[in-house]
């Protein structure tokens, strides 16, 4: 339902808990955070069922979960009723690639069949956990080009954020006839379901176009179209008060 992803040299967590209150409007089931954790070098996913403030109790309003890039949702459930398994993100087997979603893979049923055959184990009841394993599934050391393989095969509506354990330098966005926008900080850049999440930080913000993919770095956003060619994204200035 709502999505927000930060990338910078501040603690991650906090930005996130912050975004997802921003966006309680909504309403939601669920929420949670995957932040990469330079101590451990592996992902620190924390979510719960209920309302934002047992997840923001449960990491101690972003004082337990260590890192500088992040990925954090509230979810309106559609596949899998609201619990602490199907909350958001999901995550891959190998528990290096955590995913955000907005919206319905419509064809997980098939998907999910395949990699079951195939030998992976599942977690969850989502369409959404269809998407991490088949990420990892298709992974042999470039996340961008394991995304863009998953990008052919899933069908639906969606709006992803994902990070991956072995690329802890940039954060990935998708969208497809569901709303994401890139927020473009100094020395930190930002991906959101909605403008309202991040505009405590910045107000130059890019909206990505339906097929399209962005990666966030510190310093930059590099945002592909559909066949993965580089594009230049206009950059808006949000001028409305908050
Ligand atoms: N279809 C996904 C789920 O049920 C995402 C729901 C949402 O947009 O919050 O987990």
């Amino acid at each position: 339902c709502g999505i927000v992803g930060f990338i910078g040299r501040e603690q991650a967590a906090p930005i996130l808990l912050d975004g997802l209150a921003r966006l309680e409007y909504r309403g939601y089931d669920s929420a949670g955070v995957a932040v990469y954790s330079e101590k451990n070098h592996a992902l620190t996913v924390r979510k719960a069922k209920g309302r934002l403030q047992v997840l923001s109790d449960l990491i101690q309003g972003g004082a337990a979960v260590d890192g500088t890039v992040g990925i954090g949702h509230t979810r309106w459930a559609t596949h899998g009723a609201p619990s602490d398994a199907n909350s958001h993100p999901q995550v891959s087997q190998n528990g290096k690639i955590a995913v955000v979603h907005n919206g319905i893979i419509e064809n997980y049923v098939e998907l999910k069949q395949f990699l079951i055959s195939n030998g992976v184990t599942f977690t969850s009841d989502t369409d959404t956990e269809v998407v991490a394993q088949l990420i990892e599934y298709f992974y042999q050391g470039d996340i961008l080009e394991a995304v863009g393989r998953v990008l052919r095969r899933i069908e639906g509506a969606y709006a992803l954020g994902i990070l991956c354990a072995d690329f802890p330098d940039q954060l990935i966005a998708v969208r497809k006839d569901s709303p994401l926008i890139l927020g473009y900080g100094d020395g930190c850049n930002f991906l959101a379901s909605d403008v309202t999440a991040i505009i405590r930080h910045t107000r130059k913000v890019g909206y990505m176009e339906d097929g399209e993919v962005a990666v966030l770095t510190r310093d930059g956003i590099q945002c592909y179209n559909h066949l993965m060619q580089p594009i230049e994204k206009k950059i808006s200035q949000v001028d409305w008060e908050i």
